[in-house]
């Protein structure tokens, strides 16, 4: 039987339309071969939906967002918008919907693709073969526990306050979602904390490590943050599964991506409890080379397949697209991002067209 599927599509600003046009391309590509059917619906966000209405996350885009089974977002932002009142910037916009989706796990992937092995600022051997994903908590921790703020103390001496606070609820909710995605790779999850300093860390690998008894499939270990931060550039192969909270996960999240050396190629996705994902590349609307068909759809691409995969449960479709995304980067087709000589230098289009090519259509 078909399986139907109503997908919220967010093409944003700069490049974000011209990369989710091959994003969606692909999509209907692979619908047929794996007995599925999108309704795509577009619909504004950030600069774009400011200019239509006035707010960066018109609640029409909202509710849609909610009524559908996933959400597609490409990139917002632009050089216009960025004098506006900080409620009405395009990235309130994402923040906001973010937050309207109830989206408290952040998958970060990072793949080494065998063909950009020398876009990596580190050695060859010490990246080849990286296949990372990192779980990041993304509602709680340091950047949302109370109290926070700078407090004038009796002195007149200010203090600056935050503070890093994790519920046991909040801890389990990351740490299923972290072994059910470990679970789907290669079967090992490392959590990452700073448990010999931080009580909160305590709770954190305690918590993890109770959740583990119902995971036993699952390898679980655990690192101390300076230690995995080290670990990452030292052994990144050493690394299937990361989970961490949210301050963590922002600085390694990062990191790993960096071991990949290229922002065109990076996809995320972010999960709640129930209700749609929301999936969408790393990268930014990138308004330098906006409307002049040289931006890389490849990180739209593998965000459509985290899509199929995380949000669909559609692991076959997935792969498809991965693998069509392996083999134009193996027949030598290059966005400028990802250039080197001897390549083929393809605009945004054409490398849509090697994509469909290689989906067999
Ligand atoms: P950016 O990621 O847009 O661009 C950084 C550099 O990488 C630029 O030189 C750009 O041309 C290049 N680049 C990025 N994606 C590319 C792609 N797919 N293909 C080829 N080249 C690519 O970051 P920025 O310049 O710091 O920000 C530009 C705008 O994007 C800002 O308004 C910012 O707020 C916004 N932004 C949005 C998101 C998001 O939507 N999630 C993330 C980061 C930045």
């Amino acid at each position: 039987m078909t399986q139907q599927y109503r997908v919220t599509l967010l093409p944003g600003d700069g490049i974000g339309p011209e990369i989710m046009a091959v994003a969606v391309s692909l999509l209907k590509a692979v619908a047929p071969q794996f007995d599925l059917e999108f309704q795509f619906q577009s619909a504004p966000i950030g600069g774009a939906a400011i200019e239509a209405t006035g707010e960066p996350l018109p609640p029409e885009t909202l509710a849609q967002a909610k009524e559908s089974d996933a959400v597609l977002l490409a990139a917002i932002g632009g050089y216009q918008w960025d004098s506006l009142p900080r409620a009405q910037r395009p990235e309130t916009g994402l923040l906001a919907i973010r937050e309207g989706l109830g989206l408290f796990a952040n998958l970060r992937p990072a793949t080494i693709f065998p063909e950009l092995l020398d876009a990596s600022s580190l050695k060859r051997e010490v990246v080849e073969g990286v296949d990372i994903m990192v779980v990041r908590e993304l509602t709680g921790g340091i950047y949302f526990g109370q109290p926070k703020g700078i407090f004038t103390l009796e002195t007149g001496e200010k203090r600056g306050v935050n503070t890093m606070a994790y519920r046991e609820g909040e801890i389990d909710r990351i740490a299923k979602v972290a072994f059910e995605i470990a679970r789907k790779r290669r079967g090992k999850l490392c959590s990452v904390d700073k448990a010999n300093v931080l009580d909160v860390s305590q709770l954190w690998r305690d918590r993890v490590e109770l959740m583990a008894q119902s995971y036993p499939d699952v390898e679980l270990s655990h690192l101390y943050v300076d230690n995995a931060a080290m670990q990452l550039v030292r052994a990144p192969r050493q690394f299937d599964t990361i989970v961490t909270g949210n301050l963590f996960g922002d600085i390694l999240s990062d990191e790993a991506a960096m071991l990949t050396g290229s922002i065109g190629m990076l996809p995320s996705a972010s999960l709640g409890s129930s209700g749609p994902g929301l999936f969408e590349p790393v990268h930014g609307s990138a308004p330098d080379i906006a409307g002049q068909d040289k931006a890389n759809p490849l990180a739209q691409a593998l965000s459509a397949a985290m899509m199929l995969r995380y949000g669909l449960d559609q692991p076959q479709a997935a792969a498809k697209i991965e693998e069509a995304v392996k083999a134009v980067l193996r027949q030598g087709y290059r966005t400028g991002d990802i250039f080197s000589p001897g390549a083929r230098l393809v605009g945004c289009q054409a490398m849509g067209e090697a994509l469909l090519a290689n989906l067999g259509s």
